[in-house]
């Protein structure tokens, strides 16, 4: 049995901490959500809500059940309950039914009327911004405040390297929440040390949603930026974003806070296509898979660089995003990563999306049926 309890929320040095014990096979015996002092007010210590998600994960992963000293959202655990269990069953063999026992339902006290969304500076959480606070008039469905979670997302938790990475993601998203007059919330929490080898990316899948789920006395509405479009559901794929985002996302929710999964209308190229004339974009677009900490400029010349210059390109705004991106550097791979996307366009759904919207652009990509030079092969492309 995975039992949770003694749910407390506390200040801890400069920092307000939302706390429950837990016990399982994990050596880690508390789960916390952690704050600064000023947004202590965020956290909401009305339920167990943030914990159950996880809580019912470790359960159905150990062939166990689950079992809360307290209450939680009825809506939660009824979805939880009769929908969110299937769900992990069809994603994996591994994970088999598990029964959540509580001591009741009850609602978190409104403390606030946040519409919030992350912010990583991607494609993704620029396009939600974009859409949904520069664009958006209706103060019920109008982003009010950003939020950035450090829950394992950002690399190796327990590694120097990543606590670095995660704190330059951290000033460059302060610097944009700043010009965009948003406060920005950066929120701590343990759920990574749950995770196994293998269900890594699910654990830290799973953390994102119970961080917004302890703030949900505050929080009413909150965008989720997915990278998967509606129509691209993949019931193969390993990774639960990929398999259940669309459909999962809605049924992580309380009478309180919403949970709304924004992005999936949209292919990837739209969104850059999206906010490649905005002005924040322009100056801090980040999508790097080779960045070396503090240094926040793109290569240029990695998969992620290549497949989003190259929708620039395609578009004409390559010299728009010439601040953030090594545009020299790309030039230098242009022509090869065209040969590449035009020979994978059949697997790989970037190199698709890229070719489709060179057609839809008129936009002169290398010709099939010739002969070009690739990673020092000769290939004919047919
Ligand atoms: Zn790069």
């Amino acid at each position: 049995m995975i039992e949770i309890a003694n749910l407390r929320k506390y200040k801890q040095g400069n920092a307000i901490r939302l706390e429950a014990d837990i016990n399982s096979p994990y050596p880690v015996k508390t789960i916390y959500f952690e704050v600064a002092e000023e947004y202590g007010f965020l956290l909401s210590a009305d339920t167990y809500d943030a914990f159950a998600l996880v809580g019912l994960y470790l359960a159905m992963n150990h062939h166990t059940d689950l079992r809360i000293h307290g209450s939680i959202s009825k809506k939660l655990y009824k979805n939880l309950t009769w929908y969110v269990q299937k769900i992990f069953c069809d994603f994996s063999d591994k994970l088999t039914p598990a029964k959540i026992f509580v001591e009741g339902y009850s609602l978190a006290r409104p403390t606030g009327n946040i519409i919030g969304t992350g912010i990583s500076c991607g494609v993704d959480s620029f396009s939600t911004i974009y859409d949904r606070f520069a664009k958006e008039d209706d103060p019920d469905y109008k982003i009010n405040a950003l939020f950035i979670f450090n829950c394992g997302s950002h690399g190796d938790f327990d590694n120097a390297y990543t606590q670095m990475v995660f704190r330059s993601r951290v000033e460059r998203a302060l610097i944009v929440a700043d010009e965009l007059d948003l406060p920005l919330v950066v929120v701590d929490s343990n759920l990574h040390q749950f995770r196994d080898e293998e269900n890594k990316n699910t654990i830290l899948y799973l953390s994102i949603y119970s961080c917004v789920l302890s703030m949900q006395s505050a929080i009413l509405r909150y965008y989720i930026s997915s990278s998967v479009e509606y129509t691209e559901i993949d019931f193969s794929d390993h990774d639960l974003a990929g398999f259940s985002d669309s459909y999962l996302v809605p049924l992580i929710q309380t009478e309180r806070t919403e949970l709304i999964i924004d992005g999936c209308q949209y292919r990837r190229v739209d969104k850059v296509k999206n906010i490649s004339d905005w002005s924040i974009a322009q100056k801090y677009l980040n999508v790097c898979l080779t960045q070396k900490g503090a240094d926040s400029t793109n290569c240029g010349q990695c998969p992620k660089c290549l497949r989003t210059l190259l929708t620039l390109e395609i578009l004409g705004k390559l010299e728009n995003f010439s601040k953030v991106f090594d545009i020299a550097a790309y030039k230098k791979e242009a022509m090869n990563y065209k040969v590449h996307s035009l020979l994978h366009v059949d697997e790989n759904i970037f190199c698709k999306e890229n070719v489709d919207l060179a057609k839809e652009m008129n936009f002169p990509m290398p010709l099939r049926k010739d002969c070009y030079v690739l990673d020092n092969n000769f290939l004919v492309v047919e």
